[in-house]
C-alpha cells in the first residue's frame, strides 16, 4: 500500500458525506470535540487525583478544578464557538470553493501532511507570540482582548479557548490563514487544527507528566512554559514552541 492511501480513504469520506465547502466547518467541530473529550479526561484526572498518588505527583500547583467550575466553562465556551468560530469555518469553506481553491481530489501522503502541519504550526506560533507580546503590552487592547483569558491564573484543560469573543475569533483566523499561507491540502488543515487544539489542552492541562511532548521534545514549552505566563501575566508568549522568547529575551520559569 503507498503511503497516499493511507489518507486517500479518510479524504474521499469527507468529501462524499460533507463536501469539500465544509471540510473547515468540519475541521472546527471536529477540534471542538476533541477539546471537550481531551479536557474530560484532565477532569477525571483531578477527580481520581486525591485517590490516586501517581495522578497528583504529576499535578502542578493549584487546586483540582471542580464539576461546577468545569461546566461553567463549558457553557461558556461552547456558546462563542457555536456563535462566532463555526459561522468563520463555516463562510472560509464557502469562499475557498468559491474562488476556486480547495478542488483536491487526491489526498497528499503522511509526510506532506505532517510537513504541512508542522510548517502551519510554525507560522501559528510566530504570529501568536507578535501579537501576544503586542496586547501585553497596550493595556487598553490586554482589557477587551486577552484579560479575560488571563482570569485562570491556575488553568484547567478546558481553559484553553476560555478566551473572549474576539481572541477566539482572532486565534481561529490565524489558524485558518497560518495553514493558508503554507498552502496546505484541506485534510492537512483538518489535522493542523486538531493537533492546534491538542496542545493548547496540553499547555493548559496543568500536568506535567513524564511522556509529555516538552519533555521528549525541549523545542516545546508545554504545561510548565504556559501556566509561567499565567501566574506571572507575562513573558512566555510563544503558545507551543521556546525559540521566539528564548530569543527576545521573554522566556520565564515560575
Ligand atoms: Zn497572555
Ligand atoms: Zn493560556
Amino acid at each position: 500500500m503507498s503511503d497516499t492511501s493511507l489518507l486517500q480513504p479518510v479524504w474521499d469520506g469527507i468529501r462524499e458525506r460533507f463536501g469539500v465547502r465544509a471540510a473547515p466547518l468540519w475541521g472546527a467541530c471536529a477540534a471542538f470535540l476533541a477539546h471537550v473529550l481531551l479536557s474530560t479526561l484532565f477532569l477525571g484526572l483531578d477527580a481520581l487525583g486525591p485517590r490516586v498518588p501517581w495522578i497528583s505527583r504529576y499535578k502542578m500547583p493549584g487546586k483540582p478544578v471542580s464539576a461546577r467550575v468545569w461546566l461553567r466553562c463549558l457553557a461558556r465556551i461552547s456558546w462563542k464557538y457555536a456563535l462566532c468560530v463555526l459561522p468563520l469555518s463555516a463562510c472560509t469553506g464557502y469562499v475557498l470553493t468559491r474562488f476556486g481553491f480547495s478542488q483536491e481530489e487526491r489526498a497528499p501522503s503522511l509526510f506532506v501532511a505532517g510537513l504541512e502541519c508542522l510548517l502551519s504550526l510554525l507560522v501559528f506560533d510566530t504570529c501568536f507570540f507578535v501579537v501576544h507580546f503586542t496586547v501585553h503590552r497596550n493595556p487598553w487592547l490586554f482589557k477587551i482582548f486577552h484579560q479575560s483569558h488571563h482570569m485562570n491564573m491556575h488553568p484547567f484543560a478546558l481553559t484553553a479557548l476560555d478566551s473572549s469573543m474576539v481572541e477566539l475569533v482572532s486565534q481561529q483566523a490565524l489558524a485558518m490563514w497560518s495553514s493558508m499561507f503554507v498552502g496546505c491540502h484541506p485534510i492537512s488543515q483538518i489535522l493542523f487544527h486538531l493537533l492546534n487544539i491538542c496542545l493548547a489542552v496540553e499547555d493548559h492541562c496543568g500536568y506535567n507528566f513524564p511522556w509529555a511532548l516538552h519533555r521528549i521534545l525541549p523545542c516545546f514549552g508545554g504545561a510548565p512554559f504556559h501556566q509561567a505566563h499565567h501566574q506571572r501575566g507575562t513573558g512566555n508568549y510563544a503558545p507551543y514552541f521556546t525559540h521566539w522568547d528564548l530569543i527576545f529575551g521573554t522566556a520565564i520559569t515560575t
